[in-house]
């Protein structure tokens, strides 16, 4: 087995990494784990330190690093620099925020004196998506350093220039060996990882399906576990917004990195009176997208990240239509080299169809009319999903009535999900559980430790 990047745009093979043995494996678990003895003993001043020169490497390095992301999974150029950057800003966040995140809590208790204690666990797992080859690995790796633990990652095997970069990114910043390692395993070596005792936890970012496993593998080895998974995000348009400008975040939500994320708006769901106005607007605006090479910057839709994620998603569109739905847009892939894939909406999709419940991961909107308000609310919670959403309506309690009764992790108002350093990030239902982000992201592989003084 080997491990490779092929540019998607092209079908070119860039270059091969050979994968660890089981054996290298168990010993960069023991590496980290003496690496946690010491990183552990760090003062926040001297982590925060690491932690803004690994923030201002990322900008310097910008460039390069986000070339190697569109080379990897093909996105957007001007979408990989927007991800280094944004990269910079979670690793600021984390060094400036880490040490007042983690202070001593005092406990209110009658007659008594005591704290609790935001303490390191020790050596994590992290394995991690493609989408966001940057952001997904940064998002994990900076809180749980700041805090005092040492982290392995797993990355996707499509973007092992990315995993590479990373790991390298750190060492250089002055990261001590150990505290951050990059592994080069296939996806069964992760059960080698999690089932050794000085492993303490795992965070997965992808697919319900590895989500699943990992989280068998977490319960059957005693393990903590955050899970990021999949989405089906709902985009409610009610009776009164600005319409052109909620048309315009349509096509922002749905095909931000070609399609191709978790918290991307994936259904639309629009009341009857503005149904017809929003779907013409709609599909002359996703229509006018330029598929073409991400590293041009006249490009608006970039391939998928492989040619298998193109084939499944037109299996997943061809389902729908085959089972009734209406193809209002697009419906299938370029006569071209590279694994692209049409802009596309569907509409007509009922709950009978298998498409009605899954991900469809690319630039394919399915959009429903629904007759009001309460309909809205019913059909997007008809989702074994519960990632994030958003609703559209110039009436803000009526927006915050909505958003409060969508069962998800996020809701917006007026703008599709987005990720940000300060504000939780995570799921409910089929999304996974924990949250990644903002304070709370640092609390979940932490040894909330009581005190008691007497
Ligand atoms: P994926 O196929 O589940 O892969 C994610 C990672 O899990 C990869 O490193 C993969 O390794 C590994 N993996 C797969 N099966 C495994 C198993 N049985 N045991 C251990 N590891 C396993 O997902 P993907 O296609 O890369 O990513 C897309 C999915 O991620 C979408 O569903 C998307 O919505 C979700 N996502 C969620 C979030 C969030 O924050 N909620 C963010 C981004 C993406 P290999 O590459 O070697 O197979």
């Amino acid at each position: 087995m080997t491990i490779t990047s092929v540019n998607p745009a092209t079908s070119e093979t860039l270059k091969t990494y050979k994968p660890l043995t089981k054996d290298q494996t168990i010993d960069a678990i023991a590496k980290a784990d003496t690496a946690y003895r010491s990183w552990r003993e760090t003062s926040f001043d001297h982590r925060k330190k690491v932690m803004l020169k690994f923030a201002d490497h990322l900008r310097q390095h910008a460039d390069e690093y986000s070339r190697l992301i569109t080379l990897d999974m093909g996105k957007r150029i001007s979408e990989s620099q927007y991800e280094i950057e944004y990269c910079a800003n979670i690793a600021e966040f984390y060094a400036n925020g880490a040490e007042s995140f983690l202070a001593d809590q005092p406990m209110d208790v009658e007659g008594a004196n005591a704290y609790l204690q935001y303490a390191p666990l020790g050596v994590l797992m992290g394995v991690m998506p493609w989408n966001f080859p940057f952001y997904q690995v940064v998002r994990f790796a900076t809180p749980n350093i700041m805090a005092g633990n040492t982290v392995m990652v797993k990355h996707a095997s499509n973007v092992p220039q990315c995993a590479e970069a990373i790991a390298n990114a750190f060492a250089d910043c002055g990261l001590p060996d150990g505290v951050y390692t990059n592994l080069f395993i296939p996806s069964e070596f992760v059960e080698v990882i999690v089932s050794d005792s000085r492993v303490q936890g795992i965070s997965l970012t992808g697919s319900e399906k590895a989500g699943a496993a990992v989280a068998e593998l977490a319960g059957k080895n005693l393990k903590r576990s955050v899970l990021e998974l999949g989405g089906n995000d709902p985009f409610i348009v009610l009776e009164d917004p600005d319409l052109d400008q909620t048309v315009e975040l349509a096509v922002q939500g749905r095909m931000v990195n070609a399609g191709q994320s978790c918290v991307a708006s994936k259904r639309f769901i629009v009341v009857e009176s503005v149904a017809d106005e929003f779907l013409s607007a709609f599909k002359e605006k996703m229509g006018n997208m330029k598929l073409g090479d991400p590293m041009d910057e006249d490009t608006t839709l970039a391939p998928l990240s492989t040619e298998q994620a193109a084939v499944k998603l037109q299996e997943q569109v061809q389902a729908s239509i085959d089972a009734g739905a209406t193809v209002v847009l697009g419906g299938d892939r370029p006569d071209r080299e590279g694994a692209f894939f049409n802009p596309t909406i569907l509409t007509g999709i009922t709950p009978e169809m298998p498409t009605f419940d899954q991900e469809l991961f690319g630039p394919v909107a399915s959009v429903y009319v629904v007759k009001d308000e309460e309909e809205a609310i019913e059909l997007a919670n008809r989702s074994s999903y519960g990632l994030g959403g958003s609703v559209y309506t110039k009436d803000i309690n009526r927006a915050r009535r909505v958003a409060e009764r969508v069962e998800t992790g996020m809701m917006f108002v007026n703008q599709p999900t987005k990720s940000q350093a300060e504000l939780p990030f995570g799921g409910i239902k089929n999304s996974g559980y924990g949250r990644e982000l903002s304070h709370l992201g640092i609390l979940e592989f932490v040894n909330k430790k009581l005190i008691h003084l007497g």
